[in-house]
């Protein structure tokens, strides 16, 4: 791209988009040093006060690269690599004691110094969090734009499960006050769109053309609409006649393509097959088709459709299915979310402004005293954050964020230690601290990086499964008049940089307004996930993830702006103007991975990677969603209490 079509996209406005904690750019962290780990040196000196406990610092307003942020990786990259965490191999022993320290501030973290308290009310307990904010996933973003605040979620999207809410979770939200069902009812304003359809933008690089189709029939996913309707789309699209003809027929009719077979014959043959064979070899689909369905599964799974199997596509509502006549209900070769959603369940759903940010942040309002003001699920939305009260010494309950663990070790043999001891990294300084149990609701595959004593195979087993990258990116625009004079809210871009680009859910709770005329300021939601088709899903995995830590914020810019003008110039819009500021939530390590039978094999009962790897080890408990290898908050908060449970009755 030449400087002058930078310059058109507005590559050169004046928006926020570094990342600057109180005017000081976040560093890159420590280089190596050549001393060995696990052990450090301590030395006893007193930590300087830390950016969290300054006045102003407020990290959910922080623009730019956020999410797996500059500073909150390179140490424990580091220490991966057999190096030095940082520069400065000496550690500062804090000597603070604790009778809990847990390792990850996300909501299994979170959930868990609460299970902890409620068994006993005077423990103290701190949360070491690598990040500048709380949540782990369940992060906030905000905006100021033209006087008001927009809120979006940088990471976990709403209360929704495929399975039912435990009965240790839905306690937990019990005692928070959420009721989603109810809260959907009040709070929901779907009527704002209601004038507004689903899109497909077709690409020039994937479809030959460039083109806003809309509206789409049976809406963006697929899964309905009749054959008028999707006459009527398809000859509007760049597709090839053949590929028109195919998903025309794809779309409206029902053949039975395995004719003799009983539905569990069926489902289990489709349990063996990526949907993409099953519509090129099975349906018999014109290869240019493809491109069309290609990214459906990437919201869900981080891969595209050559990487989950037929099977779960069929619980996804994708078409091809109608003629098998399956019978409902799940089936033991589907993934941990097809199984789930394939079972009726009651409504169970609410999406926060800012998604799931808002359990974490009950959650610390529960637990400590002065953080914010309010009481209730919904006053929780507006309530500022005194970010300085987080780690307050007199407080029972402490969370220090910029804080990368890099070793959690017994002191002395696991079996009889009655102490372990905690380092981290935090300004490029090592720190210790000590306490009577840990719970690691960190990312699981660190594990064996930071306990270097655990058995071999459960180490192994921490290693198998490699998390989901995924960009949740929010967009401010000065208003939305380009997608009502295109009478698109929502629209799916197959062949994009990011693959869906979304007007932002209108909710209205605890003082928060959405915006509700296109006049007005609003957030574009937009979703990216990397991965490289053709190979098995962990292989697209870390493709993906390579990518994410290699792009730059300009290259995410350049394209975002890109995808605006393209998709919405018909409309007015222009980047260069209209957009105000930027958030790109990286996540290279994003959902839990769960299992896809088309590449890993069916474990016996007990024996599965996620339940070796989630057993503890003398006063150390496994924690996190990473653990239960289900990428949900109530996975989250099941593993919590597990790891709570297994330390009280060790
Ligand atoms: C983009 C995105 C969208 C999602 N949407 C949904 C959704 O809509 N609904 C849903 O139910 N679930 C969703 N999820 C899944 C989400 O991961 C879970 O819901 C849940 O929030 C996971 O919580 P956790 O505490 O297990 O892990 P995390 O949130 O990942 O928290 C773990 C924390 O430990 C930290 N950590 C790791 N290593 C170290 C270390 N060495 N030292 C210190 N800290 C460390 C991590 O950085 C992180 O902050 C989404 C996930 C992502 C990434």
């Amino acid at each position: 791209m030449s400087k002058s079509d930078d310059k058109k996209l507005g590559m050169d406005r004046q928006i926020t988009r570094r990342d600057f904690l109180n005017g000081v750019a976040v560093g890159t962290g420590g280089a190596v040093a050549s001393s060995a780990l696990p052990s450090f040196a301590l030395e006893a000196l007193a930590e300087p006060r830390a950016a969290q406990d300054k006045p102003g610092y407020y990290p959910p307003a922080l623009t730019g690269l956020r999410g797996s942020h500059a500073g909150s990786f390179e140490a424990a990259h580091n220490v991966r690599d057999g190096k030095a965490p940082t520069k400065r191999a000496i550690a500062t022993d804090t000597k603070e004691t604790y009778d809990l320290v847990i390792v990850g501030g996300g909501i299994s973290g979170l959930a868990a110094a609460y299970f902890w308290r409620a068994k006993n009310a005077s423990a103290r307990i701190l949360i070491l969090d690598n990040h500048d904010d709380f949540g782990g996933h369940a992060k906030r973003n905000e905006f100021r734009a033209s006087g008001r605040i927009l809120l979006a979620n940088g990471g976990t999207w709403a209360i929704e499960s495929p399975f039912p809410y435990s009965k240790t979770a839905r306690g937990l939200m019990d005692e928070l006050g959420i009721q989603p069902a109810a809260l959907e009812t009040k709070c929901y304003r779907r009527k704002v769109y209601r004038h507004l359809s689903n899109g497909v933008f077709f690409d020039k690089q994937t479809f030959g053309a460039d083109r806003l189709v809309a509206p789409a029939p049976g809406g963006r996913r697929g899964g309905g609409g009749g054959p008028e309707e999707w006459e009527g789309f398809l000859k509007k699209t760049p597709l090839s006649p053949e590929a028109r003809q195919d998903v025309h027929r794809l779309e409206t009719e029902a053949a039975d393509y395995f004719p003799g077979l009983t539905s569990d014959q069926k489902k289990d043959k489709l349990s063996r097959v990526s949907y993409k064979d099953f519509l090129l070899k099975v349906v018999k689909l014109h290869k240019d088709a493809i491109p069309f369905y290609q990214t459906r599964t990437h919201g869900l799974f981080g891969v595209g459709i050559d990487a989950v199997p037929a099977l779960d596509c069929w619980v996804l509502q994708q078409p091809g299915f109608r003629g098998l006549n399956l019978e409902p209900g799940p089936h033991p070769r589907m993934g941990y979310t097809p199984r789930g959603f394939a079972a009726p369940k009651e409504p169970y759903e609410f999406h926060y402004p800012d998604g799931n940010a808002t359990i974490a942040r009950m959650l610390v309002r529960k637990m400590i005293a002065g953080v914010a003001p309010g009481h209730d699920a919904e006053d929780v939305v507006a309530a500022k954050f005194d970010y300085a009260r987080l780690d307050n010494q007199d407080a029972p309950v402490r969370i220090r964020l910029s804080s990368i663990v890099v070793s959690v070790k017994h002191a002395g043999d696991a079996a009889r230690a009655k102490q372990v001891d905690v380092t981290y990294v935090r300004d490029g300084q090592l720190t210790s601290v000590h306490s009577g149990n840990v719970i690691l609701a960190c990312w699981n595959m660190m594990i064996p990086y930071l306990c270097s004593d655990l058995p071999e195979k459960q180490k192994e087993a921490l290693h198998y499964g490699v998390k989901v990258p995924l960009v949740y990116t929010s967009v401010a625009i000065r208003n939305w008049e380009a997608f009502e004079k295109l009478g698109v809210h929502s629209i799916a871009c197959p062949g994009m940089y990011h693959h869906e680009m979304n007007l932002d859910l209108p909710v209205d709770i605890g003082g928060y307004e959405s915006p509700k005329t296109p006049d007005q300021p609003i957030l574009v939601r937009m979703e990216r996930t990397p991965c490289l088709p053709g190979l098995p899903e962990r292989d697209q995995h870390r493709a993906g993830r390579g990518d994410l830590l290699s792009t730059s914020f300009d290259t995410f810019e350049r394209n975002i702006r890109d995808q605006f003008a393209r998709v919405l110039s018909d409309g007015g819009f222009d980047t260069a103007r209209d957009i105000t500021a930027i958030t790109v939530n990286r996540w290279p390590h994003g959902y839990a991975y769960e299992y896809n039978y088309l590449f890993d094999p069916e474990w016996p009962a007990g024996e599965s990677p996620c339940e070796i790897a989630r057993r503890p080890f003398g006063r150390i408990a496994i924690a996190n969603s990473d653990a239960g290898a289900a990428a949900y908050t109530d996975s989250a908060m099941d593993q919590a209490w597990r790891a709570v449970e297994e330390l009280h009755s060790a």
